[in-house]
């Protein structure tokens, strides 16, 4: 089992923000995950347990291959770059991860366009 304590020192380690998209974790939208599954071997120490947001959660579960067991958000935006569809538990929450996705694009932009200059160089 995992303390009540326990999961206080973990959310004042991750200063009360959601481990994975750092946006402020709200009372009862938020899971505690363990960093190594448990299946994998993890276990219940501190050290291997993090809080994060239940969107974040359930795009974790599909990147281990768990199925997601948590339902579709009810907020969402759609990127205007790659068409990706963001989805939170709040306007604010999905608002705040599309803004974080848009960061992801310019800086792929500029790599992009430093590339090219470095390109231009040796031409
Ligand atoms: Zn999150
Ligand atoms: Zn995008």
């Amino acid at each position: 089992m995992i303390s009540k304590g326990k999961i206080d020192s973990v959310r004042e380690k991750q200063k009360d923000l959601c481990n994975i998209c750092k946006f402020k974790l709200q009372e009862g939208k938020f899971h505690v995950d363990h960093i190594k599954p448990k299946s994998k071997g993890g276990d219940d120490g501190g050290d291997n347990l993090q809080l994060i947001c239940i969107p974040c959660h359930s795009k974790k579960n599909e990147a281990d291959g768990v199925h997601a067991r948590y339902p579709k958000y009810t907020y969402t935006s759609v990127c205007d770059e790659c068409g990706k569809v963001v989805g939170g538990y709040s306007q604010d929450h999905s608002n705040y991860l599309m803004q974080q996705h848009m960061l992801k694009h310019e800086r792929e932009k500029k790599n992009n366009s430093k590339k090219q200059e470095k390109g231009k160089d040796v031409f």
